[in-house]
């Protein structure tokens, strides 16, 4: 079966202007299948929500092609974009920021009802019910206003709104890193449940391993605008193979004080540098503990290291 989504050498630069150009995504090649979770992870700051924005058309992409159910999204119009809009939705990190203070949950949820002219009258509003429930929440929510709700309600609120018009896919862009640890597992179980109610696909976006460890069936592991290494979410905590996800996996502590005692931290040095000026070659040469004289002299095109395993390193 074909892949609900192929990006292709996708790109997104942004002109600054006096010679300025900011690569925000310089590499960037995934395939998601239908009904799987694709996390995508990084620092903040990697270029991964500008990568959720160009696929979903916010932005346009600068080189290569997001394939949508068959179709190059950066080209449709007309039905068909209107199509590609009802069947990709975003939620977004912040709970606070997205949801318009002045308008009632109810209406907030049938925005994209309304857009798209589903449902009117007694039907919408059986809709907006119907949708308050999938998310765990109430009828009455319905003539509250978004200020009165905790975090994890709000983005429950975010869910019901993306969820109105049934798309296919969700882009979830951080969406549990702004809620209280204690929620955070609430809203990942709710966004599996739903998955599997609704045969949704996600892209999950976070920015840590530890985050999208319970949802993911695979994930992409981002650096300075390039995708590093991709596999399935067992693989990758089972055998990380690039540097850099190496590092990231051993900041994550394990629960078993024996084991957290005796087992090596990767500590990185420096900062992340500006992506207005990356380094030559590989981008994670300047923080790299296993770095090499090549590595300075090339970009490390991404292999497949095992079936199923991609990693753009020269160790490789
Ligand atoms: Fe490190 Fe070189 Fe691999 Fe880059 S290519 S991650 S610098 S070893
Ligand atoms: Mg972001």
């Amino acid at each position: 079966e074909q892949p609900i989504l192929q990006i292709r050498n996708m790109k997104k630069h942004f002109n600054l202007g006096n010679g300025k150009i900011l690569k925000a995504v310089d590499n960037f090649s995934i395939e998601i299948k239908r009904g799987e979770t694709f996390g995508l992870v990084g620092e903040s700051g990697c270029g991964k929500s500008t990568a959720g924005r160009t696929i979903i058309k916010l932005y346009d992409a600068t080189e290569g092609e997001v394939i949508f159910d068959g179709e190059d999204v950066h080209k449709l119009t007309g039905k068909k974009l209107k199509e590609f809009n009802r069947n990709m939705q975003m939620v977004f990190q912040d709970p606070y920021a997205s949801l318009n203070p002045r308008m009632t949950v109810g209406n907030i949820i049938a925005e994209g009802i309304d857009i798209h002219g589903l449902y009117k009258g007694a039907k919408r509003k059986e809709r907006v019910m119907e949708l308050l429930r999938a998310v765990g929440l109430n009828d009455e929510h319905a003539s509250r206003f978004p200020h009165e709700f905790s975090g994890g309600q709000r983005q429950r609120i975010g869910i019901a709104r993306a969820l109105a018009i049934e798309p296919k896919f969700i882009i979830a862009d951080e969406p549990i890193s702004a809620l209280d640890v204690s929620v955070q597992a609430q809203v990942v179980n709710l966004f599996k449940r739903l998955q599997k109610e609704m045969g949704l696909t996600y892209l999950f976006i976070a920015h840590d391993l530890a985050m999208v460890k319970h949802i993911s069936d695979r994930i992409g592991v981002m650096y300075l605008g390039n995708l590093v290494e991709v596999t399935t979410s067992d693989a990758l905590y089972a055998k990380p193979l690039h540097p850099y996800t190496q590092s990231l996996l051993s900041a994550i502590p394990i629960p078993d004080p024996e084991v957290e005692r005796t087992r090596e931290r990767i500590i990185l040095q420096g900062d992340v540098p500006s992506p207005l000026n990356p380094p030559s070659g590989c981008p994670f040469r300047t923080r790299c503990p296993q770095a090499m004289a090549k590595c300075a002299d090339s970009m490390p095109p991404s292999k497949e290291v095992e079936p199923n395993h991609f990693v753009a390193c020269h160790l490789y």
